[in-house]
């Protein structure tokens, strides 16, 4: 598959958990997204249905995601 961040064609899917900070700067782990990760640049990214689910595991550990942090245009931007 190719990858979003750079030229290869090695990026795979993959189901990880990410770390991310609540208001309060305490780290809360979302467990079992799914995100591509490439074999090459090594980058873990996430399409935008993927970021949608995050954002709605996030939101419900009381986390609110700003999309740019994953690298993804918004969708006024693309
Ligand atoms: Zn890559």
């Amino acid at each position: 598959m190719k990858c979003a961040i750079c030229p290869s064609e090695n990026a795979i899917l993959i189901t990880d958990s990410v770390t991310l900070k609540d208001p309060n700067g305490k780290d809360v782990i979302i467990q079992d997204i799914e995100m591509y990760t490439c074999n090459d640049c090594g980058e873990k990214y996430l399409d935008r249905m993927q970021a949608r689910i995050m954002s709605l595991k996030a939101e419900a550990a009381g986390i609110e995601i700003k999309r740019r942090r994953w690298g993804l245009p918004l969708p006024d931007q693309s």
